[in-house]
């Protein structure tokens, strides 16, 4: 045991360490991690990086990927090296680990001098299991230098999508990793992400030298998460009404474009009595870490963030993912939706979008820096998620089919619980595009969407008169429909591309080259009419979802209680102790002997040593109660 420096080395198994190395790698899942059986295709990944193989692995988020790195470095002589860019989550990643008596630790810019050294000579010496890094350590020549007198199992790339300029996430950090296949080339590699769009995939393969490794890529399916997608009217309302309804207790992330914005909705709930804290790059580092550090340790905290927040953020028990703007990509919506349900219970992923989301983001792709190129990046990327918000059909088969997987309606999304319509749109499209047509010719003017409908429903405002548009030919020719409908059309315009923002900076609309058709009748347009009443998980709440008797819960909110303490006493993530479908396990089963609670999903020998006499007593004493 070493002491003063800042890792853990977890508990000293009460086998031999050394004989994890010729152990198998099934053995290891079940006596280290205290699982019964891989999970899709982990077996076969494993199996051919540990042989020595390269790998790229392409799994969703909650798919499991940590173990398909953690058992080959476990199996493989020398240490597993990690490339993650998460330093703020290593410390968490290393104590999970210790957790179940792997040695673990991490080299990174936080540490001091004295910590670091001591995790090195650890290294040197062979007494790592596995060890992360931030992939900048790697530019410093004394990193490699040091990993060339160590043996390495194995180089683990996470989050590889950060190769890809393509992608959403890129650190110029790790065009560098393509080193490692040259200067190591005999140490196998397995690069992991759960973004997996056609372009990235192509692209972490080339830029890390892939070209020989073998792929694995696993159903990108979440069947556990609700995918809905709501119309936006007052956005902080309909969050605290989801909230409230569906998810109170719950942790939760809430996803805003801006700074300002999460502060904006972080107070609102906590005005309205819901735990919620901010979290944005603008924010101090301290305050930053502290609140994601007790959203990572309490249970039931919502996150109030910017995509600032996430990445990594292993936390299996989120139960809801609300975004109250619209995502730049569906890579990323997909990447952020994907953090609720980890653990595989119900979770919900909903999204409100409205007409202003579409003309802010297409003014900030016209106003944005680098070239055209660029410029068609970002808007292929928004017309997907614009398609996917406007679309008539299943979500998931929509979000599936981008990253080329085929599927059939999926009876878990707000499309397919309530399936809205498609009308033709055709002639409110006409009426709507030749009032833009006749304000640009006649007056050469052009407006926001909020005055073209206040035209078309003949409204007298300031600015009608000012402009004396109760002349024009359209004015008051849009009553047969409401205010809403008419946005609602605005925005499925500009997201077919038959309207399009001015690049003026203003927001005002102007027509396409497709626009004329519309007008000339020779091209139909079709809109996508709201269902009356929204979808709403039906009848099954989320907990009560999760299959809990009710005999056995007050058993199992006393060991939520244990696990707490536990946890703050520890300084670790609730989680690390152990996850709630295992606490479930517990008390449904109650187990009688170690040797029976030794066989509940994730009770490893670790774990088993450490709590397995307590949880036993805790039973014991529950029973007599
Ligand atoms: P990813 O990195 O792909 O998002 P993780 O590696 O964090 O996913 O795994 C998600 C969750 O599933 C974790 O809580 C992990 O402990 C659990 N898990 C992974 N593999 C198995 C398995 N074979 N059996 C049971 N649980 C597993
Ligand atoms: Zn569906």
């Amino acid at each position: 045991m070493v002491s003063g420096t800042s890792y853990s080395w977890g508990m000293t198994l009460s086998s031999d360490t050394r004989s994890r190395s010729s152990a198998a790698p099934a053995e290891v899942l079940h006596r280290v991690f205290g699982y019964d059986q891989f999970r899709g295709n982990q077996a076969e990944i494993i199996d051919h990086v540990s042989s020595g193989g390269d790998a790229l692995v392409l799994m969703p988020t909650g798919g499991g990927k940590s173990l398909c790195y953690q058992i080959p470095a476990l199996v493989r002589p020398g240490t597993g090296i990690v490339i993650s860019p998460l330093i703020a989550l290593m410390q968490d990643q290393v104590d999970a680990l210790s957790a179940v008596g792997v040695r673990a630790a991490f080299l990174n810019s936080t540490q001091s001098p004295d910590a670091r050294s001591a995790v090195e000579r650890a290294y040197l010496s062979g007494e790592l299991d596995v060890l992360y890094l931030a992939p900048e350590r790697l530019r410093v020549a004394s990193t490699s230098a040091l990993l060339e007198r160590g043996t390495i199992a194995l180089f683990a790339i996470d989050e590889a999508h950060c190769v890809a300029q393509w992608g959403h996430d890129f650190r110029p950090d790790y065009l560098q990793l393509s080193m490692l296949h040259e200067r190591w080339p005999t140490v196998p590699r397995i690069a992991l992400t759960a973004t997996a769009t056609e372009q990235t995939h192509a692209e972490i393969a080339k830029r890390l030298q892939l070209g020989g490794a073998r792929h694995f890529v696993a159903s990108f399916d979440r069947p556990n998460i609700q995918y809905r997608i709501a119309p936006k009217n007052s956005p902080q309302q309909q969050l605290l009404q989801l909230i409230r309804s569906e998810h109170p207790g719950d942790a939760g992330i809430v996803y805003c474009l801006s700074r300002a914005s999460v502060e904006k909705t972080a107070e609102f709930l906590v005005a309205n009595g819901i735990p919620a804290l901010p979290y944005h790059a603008g924010l101090p580092a301290p305050v930053r870490a502290a609140n994601q550090s007790r959203f990572l340790r309490e249970d039931s905290i919502v996150m109030v963030a910017t995509i600032a927040f996430g990445m990594g953020i292993d936390k299996p028990d989120v139960r809801f993912v609300a975004h109250l703007d619209l995502p730049k990509s569906v890579e990323g919506y997909y990447q952020e939706t994907g953090r609720a349900g980890r653990d595989g219970q119900p979770a919900t992923a909903w999204l409100a979008y409205g007409l202003q989301d579409v003309v802010q983001q297409r003014r900030m792709i016209n106003e944005s820096d680098g070239d055209d190129a660029h410029r068609r990046k970002l808007s292929a990327h928004l017309d997907a998620m614009l398609a996917l918000c406007e679309t008539v059909e299943c979500r998931r088969m929509q979000l599936l089919a981008y990253f080329g997987e085929k599927s059939a309606p999926c009876g878990n999304c707000d499309t397919c619980l309530s399936p809205p319509e498609s009308v033709d749109g055709t002639v409110p499209a006409q009426k709507l595009l030749s009032t833009v047509v006749r304000l640009a010719r006649e007056r050469n003017q052009k407006f926001g969407a909020g005055h073209l409908v206040d035209i078309l429903l003949g409204k007298s405002t300031p600015r009608i008169e000012q402009h004396g548009h109760g002349n024009l030919s359209t004015f008051g020719i849009g009553t047969e429909l409401s205010e809403q409908e008419w946005r609602g059309v605005v925005r499925q315009l500009l997201a077919q591309g038959l309207l399009a923002v001015n690049s003026d900076g203003f927001g005002t609309l102007v027509i396409t080259e497709l626009s004329a058709a519309v007008l000339s009748g020779s091209r139909t347009v079709s809109l996508r009419r709201e269902p009356e009443r929204p979808a709403k998980r039906s009848t099954r709440s989320a907990k009560a979802a999760a299959d809990l008797a009710p005999a056995a819960m007050p058993l199992f909110e006393s060991l939520r209680a244990w696990r707490a303490a536990e946890a703050k006493e520890q300084g670790v993530p609730a989680y690390v102790i152990f996850h709630d479908a295992t606490l479930r396990e517990i008390a449904t089963g109650r187990p009688g002997s170690l040797a029976e609670l030794g066989t509940v999903s994730g009770v490893g020998e670790a774990k088993l040593e450490r709590y397995g006499q307590r949880l036993l007593d805790a039973l014991t004493s529950a029973a007599g109660a």
